[in-house]
């Protein structure tokens, strides 16, 4: 009885609570790497966990959702229509139970992105369709809560024609996440083009301590304008360790002696936010980021 007991104290205690935990999840071992980020509020209660992307890779993602105990997801969030961004999120649907869908609606004929749509409509997960203007999905723990402000892309993303894959990256849906003072800021692959867009019509939402980089740290994804918008103390690059980051991207954060962190060298990436203020990056190992292209 005593054990019994013991045990579901146990399972019902977070792993680390007192914490929102971001983890920019190491995908490199995927054909086309892409990004997978896992939100988790375990500050009060039953852990929260949101799940950003799903990278091209679904067994890595699983496996990854497995060993931090995650049974089910508050939301599922997908960034933009590429492979390297959705691919793996059939596999996670198969997998583990997730209360909503949130994505900005681009049209696109690709027959898995079709086939992704058509896995979440057989699974009557509820659908959150965020095209225009800004939405805010608030994320609650007993006790606790944070917030997601989810900047949809430019209306022209609406009837998206060209299949180009900067057209597509330009319609990313752009997150950022709000809990008490901290903010982490997540542009998808939104380049220059998208960018530019949100800082004329966004401006005053965009700035955050932690900016996980556009494009994983492409130099289509990172200016001056834009790091002066966010003005970020610290950088994580979600890279596949081929052709990612860019020696212009880590120049630039070099200059502005903005640390940052990538998954291709650092392992998954980890942002803590104690309740109570403040916040540190962790890394699965020590390491710094190397230029693969520039
Ligand atoms: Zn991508």
């Amino acid at each position: 009885m005593t054990a019994a007991f013991l045990l579901a104290f146990r399972l019902a205690v977070p792993q680390d609570s007192a914490v929102l935990l971001v983890r920019v999840l190491d995908v490199t071992d995927a054909r086309i790497g892409g990004d997978a980020i896992l939100i988790t509020d375990s500050s009060q209660g039953r852990a929260r966990h949101v799940l950003l992307d799903g990278s091209d890779r679904g067994g890595t993602v699983t496996r990854w959702l497995a060993s931090f105990g995650v049974d089910t997801l508050a939301a599922v969030i997908l960034s933009h229509a590429h492979a390297d961004h959705y691919g793996g999120l059939d596999e996670v649907l198969r997998e583990i139970p997730a209360r909503a869908f949130i994505y900005a609606g681009t049209p696109r004929t690709a027959v898995t992105y079709r086939a992704l749509l058509g896995q979440v409509d057989a699974l009557a997960i509820p659908v959150i369709t965020v095209d225009s203007g800004v939405r805010m999905v608030t994320i609650a723990t007993r006790g606790d809560s944070f917030q997601l402000q989810l900047i949809a892309p430019p209306p022209t993303c609406r009837a998206l024609r060209s299949r180009a894959g900067s057209a597509i990256n330009n319609c990313s849906l752009g997150v950022r996440l709000v809990r008490d003072s901290f903010a982490m800021l997540f542009p998808g692959d939104a380049q220059e083009e998208e960018l530019g867009w949100w800082l004329d019509a966004y401006r005053s939402l965009l700035p955050a301590p932690v900016l996980k980089a556009g494009h994983h740290g492409s130099a289509n994804a990172m200016t001056d304008a834009w790091l002066d918008a966010v003005r970020p103390e610290a950088v994580v690059i979600s890279a596949n360790g081929r052709q990612h980051p860019f020696a212009e991207v880590l120049e630039l954060l070099a200059v502005r002696r903005t640390p940052a962190y990538c998954t291709a060298d650092h392992g998954t990436v980890t942002v803590r936010v104690p309740r109570g203020g403040g916040w540190a990056v962790t890394t699965e190992r020590a390491g710094r980021c190397r230029v693969r292209r520039g």
